[in-house]
C-alpha cells in the first residue's frame, strides 16, 4: 500500500508539473505567482475521491453543481489583476478555496464571498486548518460585493455574469483591476477593467466557460431584484 509520504510526493510532483506545462508554458511567468501555483496544495480543495485528479487541465467539480477553476484559468486572472503585496482583493465566488488561497500568498486581505452557504463554510474550514489567516470568506450574493471593506484594489469574479454588476465597478479604487468572465449563461469571454479617474478602460482576454453568477446583478436578476432588500 502506498505511504502517506509516499503520496504527498507524488502530489509535490504533479503539482510542479502543472506549473511547468499549464501555466508557465502557457505565457504567466511571473515568479510569485508561479510559487503561490507551486505552494498551495490544490489536492485538498477537491473532493477526496477526485484527489487524483486534483493537478490535471480542467475544472473539477466540488459538490452543488459548482467547479473549481481549471489552473491555467486561476493563474491567468490572478497575473490580469496585477496584484501588489498591500493590495487588498475581493473574489465573488468562493468555491472551494482554492483562488483566495493562491491569493493570500499573493496580498494583503482577501474578502471572498459565496452563496452556498456549505461551500463557503468548507472552504473558510480548509483556508483556517492550511494557516490563509488573511482571507475572510462571507456567505451572501456577491453581485453586490463586498461594500463593509471597499474599495478593493483588485475584484476577480469567477462566475460568469451576463454583464458587468454596478456595484463591483463602485467598488474599485482608481486604478483597480475588474476580472470577470462576461456573456452567455456557459460561455463568455474573460474581461479586465481598468477604473481610471473618470472612467473604465476595457480588454478582453480568453474565451472562457463558467458556471453562471446568480444574482441581484447577475442572472436571474429580475427574480432578485423585485426582492426587497
Ligand atoms: N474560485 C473558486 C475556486 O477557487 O474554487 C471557483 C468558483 S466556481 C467556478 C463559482 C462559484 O461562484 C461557485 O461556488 C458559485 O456558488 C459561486 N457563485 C455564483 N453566484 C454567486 C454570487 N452571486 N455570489 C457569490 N458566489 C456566487
Amino acid at each position: 500500500m502506498e505511504t502517506q509520504d509516499a503520496r504527498e510526493a507524488a502530489f509535490v510532483k504533479a503539482r510542479l508539473r502543472m506549473v511547468e506545462i499549464q501555466i508557465l508554458q502557457r505565457g504567466v511567468t511571473s515568479q510569485s505567482i508561479l510559487d503561490a501555483f507551486r505552494k498551495v496544495p490544490r489536492h485538498l480543495f477537491v473532493p477526496q475521491e477526485d484527489q487524483a485528479e486534483a493537478y490535471d487541465d480542467y475544472p473539477i467539480p466540488i459538490g452543488f453543481g459548482q467547479t473549481i477553476s481549471q489552473p491555467y484559468i486561476a493563474a491567468l486572472m490572478t497575473e490580469k489583476a496585477q496584484l501588489k503585496t498591500e493590495d487588498s482583493v475581493l473574489e465573488v465566488g468562493t468555491g472551494s478555496g482554492y483562488q483566495a488561497a493562491i491569493l493570500s500568498r499573493l496580498c494583503k486581505k482577501i474578502d471572498t464571498v459565496e452563496r452556498i452557504p456549505a461551500l463557503g463554510k468548507q472552504a473558510q474550514k480548509m483556508l483556517s486548518e492550511l494557516g490563509f489567516d488573511n482571507v475572510f470568506v462571507h456567505i451572501a450574493d456577491g453581485t453586490g460585493g463586498w461594500p463593509d471593506a471597499a474599495p478593493y484594489d483588485a475584484i476577480l469574479v469567477t462566475a460568469g455574469s451576463p454583464s458587468v454588476p454596478p456595484p463591483l465597478q463602485l467598488q474599485l479604487k482608481n486604478g483597480g483591476r475588474l476580472i470577470i468572465p462576461v456573456g452567455g449563461s456557459w460561455h463568455q469571454e474573460l474581461q479586465l477593467w481598468i477604473k481610471t479617474e473618470n472612467d473604465f478602460e476595457m480588454e478582453t482576454i480568453i474565451p472562457v466557460a463558467f458556471v453562471p453568477l446568480l444574482g441581484k446583478w447577475g442572472w436571474a436578476g429580475e427574480r432578485y431584484r423585485n426582492e426587497k432588500d
